[in-house]
C-alpha cells in the first residue's frame, strides 16, 4: 500500500494531507511537437489519485507487463489553501511550496487510449505513477523564470524553464480552480518540457531545482 506523506527537504512532515494531483498536458510546446500533439487553446487537465504518489527518494518501483514507462519530470506546486474560481494572485497567495515530481506514463497504453478518445487513467494514475520529491518552502523561490533540469546517469534530459509555458503558474492554478476546487495538500504538476523518454532498470536520475533541492533516485 502507497504510503506517501508530504514533507519538507530537512524532513520534517508537512501537515497537510495529499488529496489529489492535477497535472497539465502540452504545457510546453516543444513537447507537445517531440510527441506530435496539437499544442491545445486551453490547458489540458487530468487528474493523478493520491495512491499514485511515492516518495521521489526511494528507488522507482515501475509497473511490470505493460509497456514503457516514460519519465517526465514537472515541477510540482503544493497548495495551502482552499481555491474556487481564483484569481491568480489569490493562487501566487495559496501556493505553500515547491518541489519536483515525476508524471510517468505507460506511453505506448496512453498512445491507444488517445487513439480511442478514452480516458488517461489507466496510463498516468498507477501506483507510483507519481514520485514527488520534498518541498522547498515558496519564498526560496520567489523570482521567475524556476528553472529545473532531470540528469539520466550524468547526461542532461530535460531543462525546464517556467518562461516557456504556455500557461505559466500562477494562471494556471487560476484556471484549474474555475474546473473544480483546490484544496490544501493537493499538488499542481505544470506539465513536463522536452526531452522524456523510456526509463531502464538501474537507472539512476538526478532532479535539481534551482540551487534549492537535488533529489537522486534509482529506477528498481
Ligand atoms: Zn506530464
Amino acid at each position: 500500500m502507497p504510503d506517501y506523506a508530504h514533507h519538507w527537504k530537512d524532513g520534517t512532515p508537512v501537515h497537510l494531507p495529499l488529496g489529489k494531483i492535477v497535472c497539465v498536458g502540452r504545457n510546453y510546446a516543444e513537447h507537445a511537437r517531440e510527441l506530435n500533439n496539437p499544442v491545445p487553446d486551453t490547458p489540458l487537465l487530468f487528474i493523478k489519485p493520491a495512491s499514485a504518489a511515492v516518495h521521489l527518494t526511494r528507488p522507482l518501483l515501475l509497473p511490470e507487463g505493460r509497456g514503457p514507462v516514460h519519465f517526465e519530470a514537472e515541477l510540482a506546486v503544493l497548495i495551502s489553501r482552499p481555491l474556487t474560481n481564483a484569481t491568480a494572485s489569490e493562487a501566487a497567495q495559496a501556493i505553500l511550496g515547491y518541489g519536483l515530481a515525476l508524471d510517468l506514463t505507460l506511453r505506448d497504453l496512453q498512445s491507444e487510449l488517445k487513439e480511442k478518445g478514452h480516458p488517461w487513467e489507466r496510463a498516468k494514475a498507477f501506483d507510483g505513477a507519481c514520485p514527488l520529491s520534498p518541498f522547498i518552502a515558496a519564498d526560496r523561490l520567489p523570482h521567475t523564470p524556476i528553472t529545473f533540469t532531470l540528469d539520466i546517469d550524468g547526461k542532461r534530459q530535460q531543462t525546464g524553464n517556467t518562461d516557456d509555458m504556455l500557461t505559466p503558474v500562477m494562471p494556471l492554478i487560476a484556471h484549474i480552480s474555475t474546473q473544480f476546487s483546490l484544496q490544501p495538500g493537493d499538488v499542481v504538476l505544470t506539465g513536463t518540457p522536452a526531452g522524456v523518454g523510456p526509463l531502464a532498470r538501474g537507472q539512476t536520475l538526478s532532479l535539481e531545482l534551482e540551487d534549492q533541492l537535488f533529489v537522486e533516485t534509482t529506477v528498481a
